[in-house]
């Protein structure tokens, strides 16, 4: 059947996938945005779609639609972006957070929150499990993105238990693939726009800390399918590809792929940078039935190729 739809940030990189997919299953979509990091460029064409629907919104101010589910998208998601203002940054997390559950009280509808594996902070378990409560410092440069989104996840589960809302939190491990913003400042698009253009491609630190990346498509899916998963069933749940990568390791994957001729220089390391990132996904697999299936290199040649063009067409 049917279902009317709403995603906040739905023109961002990760909304604007989710929207595409979303419509191909037949469904009324609603994209609430305000253009912060996201772009109309995303979601150019989905707009001939009679079934797609923009509406330019920022969601610290309350909005009511009568929907059937609302995936929580909106938020600024690289620490460049979600530092540059970070009293809004909170301000997103935790009243967007509650003007959406609030939409969903009065409407009845199911909501996910799109969580971050950033919930764990710079983790003392390795690899990350939901029932790790994280080691996050609450009063430093990232903390306005880290104690946002943990607050939210409270308000999710304060909504469920005080008002028997139904909701889903997901905990987003790195995710990239086309849609990202050349000016995005998180690793991959980086490393790849610095590699297509021949410039100097910057590390962090020393460059061995690690992260496990996941292709965009794996985690539409993984997205889709919890929001498709009985009621009981709430989370949080880890959706990210658990093989990891150093920093370096990423690097030299993209020079190889784009054959540039890129070298690499070495930058400060920003304040609580994670020094290492792993989901364990035995709880998504299990109730999901759910693994991403694109390892690295099929999805940075997918990546690479988008930007190739872009910044051909942007020349
Ligand atoms: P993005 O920056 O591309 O998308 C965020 C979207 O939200 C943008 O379109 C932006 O304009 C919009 N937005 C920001 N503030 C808004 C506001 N106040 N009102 C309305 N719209 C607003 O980032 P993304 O990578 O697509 O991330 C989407 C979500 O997934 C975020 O909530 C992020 O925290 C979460 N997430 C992403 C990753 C990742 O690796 N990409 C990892 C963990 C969690
Ligand atoms: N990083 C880097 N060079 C860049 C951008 C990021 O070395 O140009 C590092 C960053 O310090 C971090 C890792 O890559 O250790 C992932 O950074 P990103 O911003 O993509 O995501 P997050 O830190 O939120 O996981």
């Amino acid at each position: 059947m049917r279902k009317k739809i709403l995603v906040t940030g739905g023109a961002g990189f990760i909304g604007s996938h989710l929207c595409k997919k979303l419509l191909e299953e037949n469904n009324e979509v609603l994209c609430l945005d305000n253009y912060f990091t996201g772009s109309k460029m995303n979601i150019l064409p989905l707009l001939d779609n009679p079934m797609f629907e923009l509406i330019r919104h920022d969601i610290v101010n309350p909005y009511i639609a009568e929907v059937d589910e609302i995936y929580n998208l909106a938020c600024p998601a690289s620490p460049i972006h979600y530092q540059h203002n970070p009293i809004q940054t909170v301000k997103i997390s935790v009243m967007g957070a509650i003007n959406m559950l609030e939409t969903a009280k009065a409407t009845g509808a199911k909501i996910l929150q799109a969580s971050t594996s950033e919930v764990y902070g710079d983790p003392k378990i390795h690899p990350q499990v939901e029932s790790y409560w994280g080691n996050v410092n609450p009063i430093g440069e990232r903390s306005c993105y880290d104690e946002g989104k943990r607050c939210a996840e409270t308000l999710f589960m304060d909504y469920h238990r005080q008002s028997q809302l139904k909701i889903k939190i997901i905990r987003i491990f790195n995710t990239y693939g086309p849609n990202m913003h050349p000016n995005d400042g998180r690793v991959v698009s980086n490393f790849i726009v610095q590699c297509l253009r021949n410039e100097d491609i910057t590390i962090y630190g020393d460059g061995n800390q690690s992260r496990s990346f996941q292709y965009v498509d794996d985690l539409i899916e993984g997205m889709t399918k919890m929001m498709a998963t009985p009621n009981e069933f709430i989370g949080p749940v880890n959706i990210g590809n658990p093989t990891e990568f150093t920093i370096l390791e990423l690097a030299q994957a993209v020079i190889n792929l784009t054959n540039s001729k890129s070298k690499l220089i070495f930058k400060r390391l920003p304040m609580d940078d994670p020094q290492q990132r792993r989901p364990d996904i035995s709880l998504a697999k299990d109730k999901l039935n759910w693994t991403p299936k694109i390892e690295l290199e099929e999805g940075l040649k997918k990546t690479i190729e988008y930007f190739d063009i872009l910044l051909k067409k942007n020349n």
